[in-house]
């Protein structure tokens, strides 16, 4: 019985032991890699959950970038070319 309880015992301590060097990798900010193995290590990845957090080259705004369809510019741009196109076609002739 006393054996038992001192094993008991000592697995408790391992596992604190573990605990506390898992919160120590993590305060270093090393991040994956873990000797354990690793068992679904968190890694900040806010920035594909909220999208882009870029600015538009194009109008400036941020959430998108010049090519993506959002962009205001982008569809102005595109109604200008049209017209310009339109223009030119007309002027062909
Ligand atoms: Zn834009």
């Amino acid at each position: 019985m006393e054996k038992e309880k001192g094993r008991l015992e000592k697995n408790k301590e391992r596992r604190q032991k573990r605990e506390k060097q898992k919160n120590q990798t993590m305060q270093n900010g090393k991040g994956g890699g873990g000797e354990d193995g690793g068992e679904g290590s968190p890694e900040p990845t806010t920035e594909k959950v909220t999208g882009t957090t870029r600015k538009c080259a194009n109008c400036g705004q941020i959430g998108h970038i010049k090519t993506n369809k959002k962009c205001v510019r982008r569809s102005q741009l595109n109604s200008q070319l049209e017209n310009l196109l339109a223009m030119a076609s007309l002027g062909k002739d």
